[in-house]
């Protein structure tokens, strides 16, 4: 298994050092050359499988020689293992009329973002120390909230890799907050910058733009584009075409509908349906950040330049440009804009990056780009979308918190039942007990507290009678006393300088 970058100045690269770089060294995205099979009959074979053996089953198949199948399982079986659920990711009814919430958020964090960094955490560690003493990885990374705490978990106590997350002061969610700088672990550093996110994302930029310290301090990358992360999230998919299987519904085809920010979450499951897995449809579900739901109706992928980044009650989903969408643009390109006179696959693979460099060259000059008619025709085929607004998302979380039985829904997730919603006679069309509509839930409410009680309080007093939620009734077990923990937590000034400064220093010190 060899990969190559989106842009196509990289290619015949491994998976170790795939993961161990993150980004390709042309600033594209790595792809796998091509993509493996599922075994004869695996509809039969995997089908008792744990969550862990399942990860093994799909992550050994990309892998190629830099790994062992023993090694992975381990890795997986590790990884998992920090799940406050046997099912890691369970699948559960919503409504009773044949919608699901496939719940990602069991993990240490309570996020989605766990199920890949809790893996890729374990990875890096895994290759650092067959590399040998001396191999060190710093990790460094700014965050609004969820990736940071989810790569503080996924990092903690791992034998050489250090990790510097980034956070604006006073700007994250005071969960977020704890949640990262409660972790006491010598390796893990938590900055907090007089600034905004955009000032933390710049100054990570700016280091990793100075080729030297890059150099000297090994600097590493956790953001989404690391194509572990999405190899990761594979899993769930098939997981949850498995958790139907065991409710008693015969060769399923499910519709997915995927909160979406940076496109790594829903391009997993696109890969997944690559591979063969029945899916009857992928919905993209976006916030007022509706980048791709417009891409989708217009064809054009237009930065919404004027406004910036819009704030919403779904944060994680705040985003000019989604990152990972490279990966998708790179097959619509091959399958579809390349022309079908270039026959050599070889020579329609450099032609489809060759499309690609150009169309990410237009977005950085002109901040938008188009795709020709039958590209779009063939991305709206692979996707549906739609667009939830802030009110449609209180409305949502307090629909389903008053439903019988209640549910109660993060505003991401909701995001996402909002958009499953308006899919209803989209979805009735495709017909058939086998299509299941599943709504991925990419975090637990109490993570994002302030906006769920927001919405039921507004419920509440609109019906006499209702109890409005407290805080303390939301927050599961492991968060109760989070607040009162002693911290750990660097505050810095709003300067790469400064940060680099730290960096050295902790270095030094170790
Ligand atoms: C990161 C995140 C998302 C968006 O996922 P992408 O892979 O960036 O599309 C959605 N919800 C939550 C809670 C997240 O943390």
């Amino acid at each position: 298994m060899k990969y190559r970058s989106t842009r196509g100045q990289v290619s015949g690269q491994g998976f170790e050092s795939v993961v161990l770089e993150g980004l390709a060294g042309d600033g594209g995205l790595y792809i796998p050359e091509q993509l493996p099979a599922l075994p004869d009959g695996w509809q039969e074979a995997w089908a008792g499988l744990s969550f862990a053996e399942l990860a093994t089953e799909i992550m050994a198949l990309f892998v190629g020689d830099d790994l062992t199948r023993a090694e992975v399982a381990e890795l997986a079986a590790r990884s998992y293992s920090t799940f406050d659920t046997r099912e890691v990711t369970p699948l559960v009814p919503l409504g009773g009329d044949g919608t699901y919430v496939l719940e990602l958020f069991h993990g240490p964090t309570f996020a989605f973002k766990d199920v890949a960094l809790q893996f890729l955490g374990n990875l890096f560690e895994f290759f650092l120390q067959r590399r040998g003493a001396g191999h060190r990885l710093t990790v460094v990374g700014a965050t609004s909230g969820d990736t940071g705490s989810a790569a503080i978990y996924g990092l903690r106590g791992k034998a050489g890799v250090s990790v510097f997350i980034l956070h604006p002061r006073g700007r994250v969610s005071p969960i977020q907050e704890a949640q990262m700088t409660t972790v006491l672990d010598a390796n893990v550093h938590n900055v907090a910058i007089d600034g905004t996110f955009d000032d933390c994302q710049d100054i990570v930029k700016q280091l990793f733009g100075r080729p030297d310290f890059k150099r000297r301090h090994a600097l590493g990358a956790i953001n989404s584009i690391n194509w572990a992360r999405i190899l990761a999230q594979i899993t769930y998919y098939f997981y949850a075409y498995f958790a139907l299987v065991r409710r008693g519904i015969a060769a399923p085809r499910p519709v997915f509908v995927v909160p979406s920010g940076n496109f790594g979450d829903v391009l997993a499951g696109h890969y997944a349906r690559a591979l063969g897995l029945p899916v009857a449809r992928l919905a993209i579900a976006t916030n007022a950040n509706d980048i791709l739901d417009r891409f989708l109706r217009s064809g054009s992928y237009a930065k919404n330049a004027d406004a910036g980044v819009l704030a919403t009650p779904s944060p994680a989903m705040d985003i000019l440009v989604s990152s990972n969408f490279e990966r998708y643009l790179w097959y619509l390109a091959r399958d579809h804009e390349v022309p079908p006179a270039v026959a050599d696959p070889a020579e329609r693979a450099r032609a489809a990056s060759a499309t690609v460099a150009q169309w990410m060259d237009r977005l950085r000059t002109h901040g938008s780009f188009a795709v020709s008619p039958a590209a779009l025709a063939a991305a709206r085929r692979d996707f549906w979308s739609g667009r939830c607004s802030d009110d449609q998302t209180y409305a949502a979380i307090a629909k389903y918190h008053a439903a019988r039985p209640p549910y109660l829904l993060d505003p991401h997730t909701a995001v996402g039942v909002h958009v499953a919603e308006a899919l209803r006679p989209e979805i009735a069309a495709l017909g058939g007990p086998a299509v299941q509509t599943v709504c991925l839930s990419t975090a637990h409410p109490a993570k994002f507290a302030e906006a769920v009680l927001k919405a039921t309080a507004a419920a509440a007093a609109a019906a006499p009678g209702a109890q409005p939620l407290d805080f303390e009734s939301i927050l599961p077990p492991a968060l109760v006393g989070l607040l009162g923990k002693p911290r750990r937590c660097a505050e810095c000034a709003n300067s790469a300088d400064a940060v680099a400064q730290l960096i050295e220093q902790q270095a030094a010190d170790h």
